[in-house]
């Protein structure tokens, strides 16, 4: 169960302090997949809500992140995937994947996704045309290949070529200098600050 007192409807983010619309910081492209039927579930999860927020916090290590990139490799720009994911969410995906091999790319409702709290974000990098770079897999994929914990093997497998590869360590570099941490099984996700301390501390868009 969770508690009404530190929740917050998605409806509400527009008129809080704590959160920023992804529309208002420069250089940024946008293109929710929940928000669209080019996802796992086949159906747009979000309409009619916006969901193209994030904590403030998580905002602006966005933005330092996209302060290196746009140093280093200016041509390129992040396309943000997806960003704040209300609860009811998280829960219609644990009722689809739960007892399917896609139930461990999902935190059960009870615990929750970082997502939730508008501190992780889905992205990946696209050119100055806004076509996107080949990173080995397409969002969402669930296999292996998607683990940056096992991308050396795939390299020496020959399963991740040297360009794909080189491609994942631009995004993980522009957003380890913007402070996000990368998680062990999905190149497209990072978090923003203690996990745990969100849990506890923040508010959950339900
Ligand atoms: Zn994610």
């Amino acid at each position: 169960m969770i508690g009404t007192e530190r929740t917050l409807a998605i409806e509400a983010l527009s008129g809080d302090p704590d959160f920023v619309h992804l529309g208002t910081l420069p250089r940024l492209a946008i293109d929710l997949r929940y928000a669209s039927t080019r996802n796992l579930l086949g159906r747009d999860l979000y309409a009619p809500h916006d969901c193209a927020w994030l904590h403030v916090q998580a905002a602006e290590a966005l933005q330092r992140a996209d302060a290196w990139l746009a140093r280093e490799r200016p041509e390129l720009r992040l396309l943000v995937l997806d960003a704040a994911r209300p609860q009811r969410v998280q829960e219609q995906f644990w009722a689809r994947v739960k007892g399917t091999p896609m139930q461990a790319y999902f935190a059960p409702p009870e615990r929750g996704s970082i997502h939730s709290f508008g501190m992780a974000v889905d992205l990946t990098l696209v050119d100055a045309q806004g076509v996107e770079l080949d990173l080995g897999t397409p969002f969402d994929d669930t296999s292996e290949l998607s683990h940056p914990a096992l991308e050396h093997a795939h390299e020496a497998a020959g399963r991740l070529s040297a360009n794909q590869l080189a491609h994942r360590r631009v995004l993980r570099a522009a957003m380890l200098h913007g402070g996000w941490q990368p998680i062990a099984s999905e190149w497209w996700h990072f978090d923003c600050g203690d996990r745990d301390a969100v849990r506890q501390r923040w508010r959950r868009i339900v």
